[in-house]
C-alpha cells in the first residue's frame, strides 16, 4: 500500500472530521452518541466499570490477523486521542477517495480500543483515578480496577501492537528551533540498558514513518520523549512482555487550546501507524527514529521581556493552569519562570518594560486581568 499522501488525507478531514467533540472536556456521556451511531464495521460491548460504576467500553474493528490494541485517557483530563480516535473510526466508516487504505488496514488488522480508560478521572477532569491512583504507573500494583481491565484484555487479545495516548503540556519545545512540541512520541525501553531488541526495533520503525509523514503537517513540532525505563509505567512492561507500544502524546500548537490541531495529527498518526503495520514494515528504519529530536521544556503560554519585579529586572514566564468550570476547560495564567527567558519560545512575546510590580504577587494578579 502506497504511502499516504498529506493533500488527500487533509482534504479528507476537513470534509469529514467528527463535528461537535470541541472541548477538551470529554466523557463518556459526551462519547455514548458517537459509539451508538457506529454502523456494522463495528463491535461495541461493554467490558467492565470504573471504580465509581461508570462503563468502560471496547469498540473492535477490522478482520485482520494482526493485533492491534489502543487505549485512550488512560489520564482523564488528556481527551485529544479519543477525539482523534473518534475520527479515525469516522475514516474507516467513510474513507470516500481513500477506500483503498481504508480496506488496505482493515483487511490486515484487527483493533481493539478502549475509548476512556478512565471515565471518572474525565469527569472529574483529573489525571488520576477516582482512588487517586495514576494508571499509568500501576502497571505492577494494578491497584486500579481500571489497570486490572486493561491487563486483562491485554492477556486476552495478545496484540501485537499497542498504541497508549496521552495529552501533554505546553510547556514541550521541539529543537532547534524551539517550537511548540504538538506531537511527541516514545517507543518505550524494556531494560535500564534501553536496549533495542526486535520489538523494540519494530515500535520505531513505525514511529519514524509517523513522524516522516507528520514532518509535511506539522514541521519541527515533532518531539521524542527520554527513553529511561520506568518500571512502573505501562508501555515499558507492555513492550517488555513483547508488545511493541507506541506513545503518543497530543500537545500544544500556536494558539490551538481545543487542540484541534494535534487532534487532527494524531489522527493522521493513527492512521499512518495502522498503515505501517499492515504493511509489515519490520525493522529496517528504526534508527531514523533517534533523528527525532529530543522534547525540551522550553514552550510558555507568554513571556514578558524585561519587567520591574520588586525593584529589579527580569523576564517573566507564564503558563495557563487548566481549570474545570461549569464543564469547560478554563487557563488560569500562572507565573512559571522568573529569569533571562532569551532561549525560550512562547504563544507571545510580549516587550514588558513599562511594567513594574511590587512583587510576584502583584504581577500575578495583574496576569489575571491581562488574560481574562
Ligand atoms: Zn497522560
Amino acid at each position: 500500500m502506497k504511502k499516504i499522501d498529506i493533500e488527500k488525507i487533509t482534504s479528507w478531514y476537513k470534509e469529514n472530521h467528527v463535528v461537535g467533540l470541541d472541548d477538551r472536556y470529554l466523557t463518556s456521556d459526551n462519547i455514548r452518541p458517537h459509539l451508538t451511531a457506529l454502523n456494522e464495521l463495528f463491535k461495541v460491548e461493554k467490558i467492565g466499570e470504573s471504580f465509581e460504576g461508570r462503563a468502560i467500553n471496547k469498540v473492535i474493528f477490522g478482520r485482520g490477523k494482526i493485533k492491534i490494541f489502543l487505549w485512550t485517557q488512560m489520564h482523564g483530563n488528556e481527551s485529544t486521542g479519543t477525539r482523534a480516535l473518534l475520527d479515525l473510526m469516522e475514516f474507516f466508516t467513510k474513507p470516500e477517495a481513500e477506500a483503498n487504505l481504508a480496506n488496505y488496514i482493515l483487511e490486515a488488522a484487527t483493533i481493539y480500543c478502549i475509548p476512556i480508560l478512565n471515565p471518572d478521572g474525565a469527569v472529574a477532569y483529573t489525571r488520576v483515578n477516582a482512588q487517586g491512583i495514576d494508571l499509568n504507573r500501576d502497571v505492577i500494583d494494578k491497584k486500579a480496577k481500571e489497570s486490572q481491565l486493561l491487563q486483562d484484555w491485554l492477556k486476552k487479545i495478545n496484540p501485537d501492537f499497542c498504541f497508549n495516548l496521552h495529552d501533554q503540556r505546553t510547556i514541550f519545545s521541539v529543537a532547534p528551533h524551539n517550537k511548540t512540541a504538538t506531537l511527541s512520541f516514545l517507543a518505550p525501553s524494556i531494560d535500564e540498558k534501553r536496549s533495542l531488541n526486535q520489538g523494540r526495533k519494530e515500535t520505531m520503525t513505525v514511529i519514524a514513518a509517523m513522524n516522516d509523514l507528520l514532518q509535511q503537517f506539522i514541521p519541527d513540532q515533532i518531539g521524542r520523549y527520554t527513553d529511561e525505563f520506568y518500571p512502573t509505567a505501562t508501555g515499558d512492561n507492555f513492550q517488555k512482555m513483547g508488545h511493541n507500544t507506541i506513545l503518543i502524546e497530543s500537545g500544544h500548537a500556536k494558539g490551538d487550546y481545543n487542540r484541534y490541531i494535534s487532534r487532527e495529527a494524531t489522527f493522521m498518526a493513527l492512521l499512518e501507524g495502522m498503515r505501517c503495520i499492515a504493511a509489515g514494515l519490520g525493522t529496517d528504519n528504526h534508527l531514523s527514529y533517534l533523528r527525532i529530536p529530543n522534547n525540551e521544556k522550553k514552550y510558555l503560554d507568554a513571556i514578558f521581556k524585561n519587567v520591574s519585579v520588586a525593584g529589579r529586572k527580569t523576564d517573566i514566564g507564564v503558563l495557563f493552569i487548566e481549570e474545570l468550570v461549569q464543564e469547560k476547560v478554563c487557563f488560569r495564567p500562572s507565573i512559571d519562570q522568573m529569569k533571562d527567558l532569551d532561549d525560550y519560545n512562547a504563544d507571545e512575546i510580549i516587550n514588558g518594560e513599562n511594567l513594574d510590580f511590587e512583587n510576584k504577587n502583584a504581577a500575578e494578579n495583574w496576569l489575571k486581568n491581562r488574560f481574562n
